[in-house]
């Protein structure tokens, strides 16, 4: 049921915005994102294993946390959660992340 989701969220049909995107002068990148989450030992972790799922402890994340890390994010679409980057493969995909950002890092750790 998860793997369902996660493929809704950032199937290859994702419905880009266009029209939204051709009618604004400057079709950037999402504005930077700093979120802060309830401090929990849950939410520590999983940034913790976001973190590391790239090979790298660095504190960013460049796999895509709303998709379970099995795509990779781009800086683009950037979230810093407790000091962590995370990289997020989609404007798409960052905002049903942000949407539910605890209970998004927590599905982590399953
Ligand atoms: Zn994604």
């Amino acid at each position: 049921m998860f793997a369902l989701m996660f493929i809704l969220a950032c199937g290859s049909s994702e419905p880009e915005p266009s029209a939204l995107k051709s009618a604004s002068a400057a079709p950037a990148a999402d504005q930077p994102t700093t979120l802060t989450v309830a401090s929990s030992s849950v939410a520590t972790e999983a940034l913790a294993v976001a973190d590391v799922a790239d090979g790298v402890e660095d504190k960013v994340a460049h796999k895509c946390a709303g998709c379970a890390l099995g795509m990779d994010g781009s800086a683009e679409h950037a979230v810093t959660v407790d000091g962590t980057t995370l990289h997020l493969c989609s404007s798409m995909c960052k905002e049903y992340f942000t949407k539910d950002l605890t209970g998004n890092l927590e599905s982590l750790l399953n």
